[in-house]
């Protein structure tokens, strides 16, 4: 899944879903105003916000309207990120473990193999 910034009508339903907060530390990071009747969001003059992938694109999530978050840019995405990135690691370390198990595996496998082969050529001595 290609990695992409919500577009003007994905974000208007995220900050109307969070009412303007910052869903991980409450903070009021966009304000309400009307546009004629229409009831539009705008970052707060100040307020410093970054788009977050709720579920991120490497478990699963996508560019889904309700799969976008606003959050504070610290240190509320700082957080998430880092988060993230300790999740992958994790990730990476217990595939590499496997990894590792399953090469043992195999050559235990093909020891057996050779084992049975050199029984067999006894035999037929
Ligand atoms: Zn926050």
């Amino acid at each position: 899944m290609i990695r992409k910034r919500p577009t003007f009508a994905q974000q208007q339903a995220a900050f109307e879903r969070y009412k303007g907060r910052c869903p991980r530390c409450n903070a009021i990071i966009a304000e309400a105003y009307l546009l004629g009747r229409e009831v539009r969001w705008r970052v707060l003059p100040g307020a410093k916000i970054e788009w977050n992938h709720i579920q991120s694109l490497e478990a699963g999530g996508d560019n889904a309207t309700d799969n976008f978050q606003p959050l504070c840019k610290k240190p509320c995405h700082q957080w998430e990120t880092k988060q993230q990135a300790r999740l992958r690691a994790k990730v990476k370390r217990i595939a590499g473990k496997t990894g590792a198990k399953r090469k043992l595996e195999n050559r235990k496998r093909a020891l057996k193999a050779k084992i049975a082969r050199a029984k067999r050529e006894l035999k037929v001595l």
